[in-house]
C-alpha cells in the first residue's frame, strides 16, 4: 500500500540479491513486475513466486539491512505496557513488538522495507523501532498462540486474509486519525492559519521532520517543525476531513473539506501529492466571497471599476483579465460575474478547479480524469443557451477559438490569460495562432494586474520591531496594481494589422491607459507599499 516509499528499497534489495547470485536476472525481472502489480506484501510475492524461502529471504534481508539474528522469546507475551497492542493488526501485517533494547522497541517484521508500517508502529508507540526480521510464518504462529488461536485454522486463510488485512490497515489509519492529539494538532493548525488571514497552508515532509509553512499576502513563511512521525496522522486525518482515499498513498489526490472556525464554516481546498520522504499536503482557505466581490475593495479606483464595469456590460465579446498565478485574477472575474448575476441571465461558470460556490450561476469543474477540458466543456455549455460564460483561463488553440466563436455569437465571455501586460494578451492570442481580425473584433478590453503587499500602518512610522499587526514583516494586507486597455477605435484598427506589443501599449497610453508600473509609482509616492515590494511583483513574478 506504500508500494510507492518502499519501491526504492525493494528494487534495491533485489538489487543486491541480484549481484549476490541469489537471483537471475529473470527473477529480478519476475518479482519487480509482480511486486508492481500485486496488493501482496514484498515478501509474500517473493516466496509465492516459488524463487526463495522464507527462511532464505528472511537471512537475506538481515544481511542486507545489518541487523542481528535473534529468537522471540518463548512463551511469548507483550511487554509490560503493550498489551493493548491489537493482534489482529500484528498478524495482518506480520509485525510483532517482542522486546525492548534501550528506549527502542524491538519489532519482528516479515517485510522489514515496509516504511510505512514502521513509520506507523513509530507514531503509534511513541518510541523509536528497532528492525528485526523474521519468517512470516514464524511471526504468524507466535501471534496465533499467543492469541490463543490454533495454527490450523489461519494457515489456509490464503487470500482472505489478505483481504482481512487491508480491511485492518484502513481501520488501523482510521483509529490513528482519530486519536486526541493529530485531530487537535489539525484543527489548531486551521484556527491559527484562519486567525493569521493565511491563504495557504503547506505540510512538508522531509527525511527527519515536518515542516509546516503558511502563505499570507502571497509569501510563504515559516512556522512550525513537527515530528516525522506525526505524519501518517496528519495525512490520514485531513483524507478523513475531506473523504480522500486514505489507503492511496501512490497517488495525487484533490478534494475540500468543511471546517468550523470560530463559528463559521470555513471550506479548505486540499491537494495531496506523494513526495520524496511521504505525501505533501496544502490546504488553500477557501473564505467567504463577500468581502472581496466589491472591485474597490479589491483596490481598483472608481475610473478603473467604471471602465471595467462598462466593458462588460456588452452583450458580446470578450473581457480579458491577465496576471501570473496569485495575481487576484480570479477574484476580479468572480467580482464581475457577481455584478452581472441578475434575473434573466444565464451565466456559466467553467473554472479548474471551482474556488468559490456563487449563488444562481451554474459552475462546471474542468476534470481531466475524464477528459473533460476547457475546450470541451465549453463546448456543451454553448448548447445550454448561456448569456454570459467565465471560462477558468484559456491555455490552448482549440479553447481559444470556441471561446472566440462563443463571443463572436452573441454571448459575452470572461476569461484570463498567463501574460505580464494587458497589451500582451492580444499577441499571447496571435500566438496560439488565432487570427488577427477575430481577435481585433472580439475583445472589448483586457485588465492586467499584480497584488503587491502594503506597508503596515502600525509600524510605517516607528520601527516597532515586534509589530503585532504584521509579525514584524512590515506589510499587512495587499491591494491590486492594474492596468485596464479598452480596445476600442484607433487602436481595434492597430490591432487588426497586426501591431507589435509596444505599438500597442504606445496607442493605449496616448489614448489615455495608466500602465501598471505609472500605477505602481503612485502607491509608492503615496506611502502605500515599497519600491522593493513593487519590484518583487513586478519582477519576480514575471511569467515569461
Ligand atoms: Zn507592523
Amino acid at each position: 500500500m506504500q508500494r510507492e516509499d518502499e519501491k526504492t528499497s525493494e528494487g534495491d534489495f533485489i538489487n543486491f540479491l541480484k549481484s549476490n547470485d541469489v537471483l537471475s536476472m529473470e527473477s529480478a525481472f519476475r518479482i519487480l513486475a509482480a511486486i508492481r502489480s500485486s496488493p501482496l506484501p514484498f515478501d509474500v510475492v517473493v516466496t509465492e513466486l516459488g524463487l526463495m524461502t522464507e527462511a532464505s529471504l528472511a537471512d537475506w534481508l538481515r544481511i542486507y539491512l545489518g541487523v542481528v539474528q535473534m529468537g522471540i522469546p518463548a512463551p511469548f507475551s507483550l511487554a509490560p505496557g503493550l498489551e493493548n497492542f491489537d493482534l489482529d493488526f500484528a498478524r495482518a501485517r506480520a509485525a510483532l513488538p517482542i522486546g525492548l533494547e534501550n528506549d527502542a522497541l524491538i519489532v519482528a517484521f516479515a517485510n522489514p522495507l515496509d516504511k510505512g508500517l514502521i513509520e506507523i508502529l513509530r507514531f503509534y508507540f511513541q518510541r523509536e523501532i528497532a528492525v528485526r526480521v523474521f519468517p512470516r510464518k514464524e511471526i504468524l504462529a507466535v501471534i496465533d498462540a499467543a492469541a490463543d488461536i490454533s495454527e490450523t485454522q489461519t494457515a489456509d486463510d490464503g487470500v482472505t486474509s489478505e483481504q482481512a488485512a487491508f480491511d485492518d490497515d484502513i481501520d488501523r489509519l482510521k483509529d490513528i486519525a482519530l486519536e486526541a492529539p493529530i485531530i487537535n494538532f489539525v484543527a489548531k493548525m486551521a484556527q491559527s492559519a484562519f486567525d493569521a488571514e493565511v491563504t495557504d497552508i503547506h505540510i512538508e515532509p522531509f527525511s527527519d521532520r515536518v515542516q509546516i509553512r503558511y502563505r499570507r499576502d502571497g509569501v510563504l513563511s515559516r512556522s512550525d517543525t513537527v515530528q516525522k512521525s506525526m505524519l501518517p496522522g496528519i495525512v490520514t486525518r485531513i483524507k478523513i476531513l475531506s473523504g480522500l482515499n486514505i489507503v492511496e498513498r501512490r497517488l495525487p489526490q484533490d478534494g475540500r473539506m468543511r471546517l468550523s472556525l470560530r463559528g463559521t464554516e470555513i471550506d479548505f481546498r486540499v491537494s495531496i501529492v506523494p513526495s520524496m520522504h511521504g505525501e505533501t499536503i496544502v490546504l488553500r482557505l477557501l473564505r467567504n466571497l463577500n468581502v472581496s466581490t466589491d472591485l474597490s475593495e479589491l483596490g481598483f479606483d472608481d475610473e478603473a471599476r467604471h471602465k471595467i464595469f462598462q466593458l462588460a456590460q456588452a452583450s458580446n465579446g470578450m473581457v480579458v483579465v491577465t496576471g501570473p498565478t496569485g495575481s487576484g485574477k480570479t477574484t476580479t472575474l468572480y467580482s464581475l460575474v457577481s455584478l452581472l448575476n441578475k434575473e434573466g441571465v444565464k451565466i456559466f461558470t467553467i473554472e479548474d478547479p471551482v474556488e468559490y460556490q456563487l449563488e444562481g450561476i451554474t459552475q462546471l469543474q474542468v476534470n481531466s480524469a475524464i477528459a473533460l477540458d476547457f475546450a470541451r466543456a465549453l463546448r456543451s455549455v454553448l448548447r445550454q443557451d448561456p448569456d454570459i460564460i467565465l471560462v477558468g483561463e484559456i491555455r490552448d488553440k482549440e479553447t481559444a477559438q470556441i471561446a472566440i466563436q462563443a463571443a463572436l455569437t452573441g454571448h459575452l465571455v470572461l476569461t484570463t490569460l498567463h501574460t505580464n501586460t494587458a497589451a500582451g494578451a492580444f499577441t499571447r492570442l496571435r500566438d496560439m495562432g488565432i487570427e488577427e481580425y477575430l481577435i481585433a473584433s472580439t475583445i472589448r478590453g483586457v485588465v492586467a494586474q499584480r497584488l503587491v503587499r502594503l506597508l503596515c500602518s502600525s509600524c510605517k512610522e516607528k520601527n516597532t520591531p515586534d509589530c503585532p499587526t504584521c509579525r514584524g514583516t512590515h506589510y499587512s494586507g495587499r491591494t491590486v496594481i492594474y492596468e485596464v486597455l479598452e480596445a476600442s477605435g484607433p487602436l481595434s484598427t492597430l490591432l487588426e494589422s497586426g501591431a507589435a506589443e509596444t505599438e500597442i501599449v504606445e496607442q493605449a497610453v496616448a489614448e489615455g491607459m495608466t500602465t501598471m508600473a505609472a500605477c505602481a509609482s503612485r502607491l509608492i509616492e503615496m506611502g502605500a507599499t515599497s519600491k522593493l515590494e513593487v519590484s518583487r511583483v513586478l519582477n519576480v513574478e514575471a511569467v515569461r
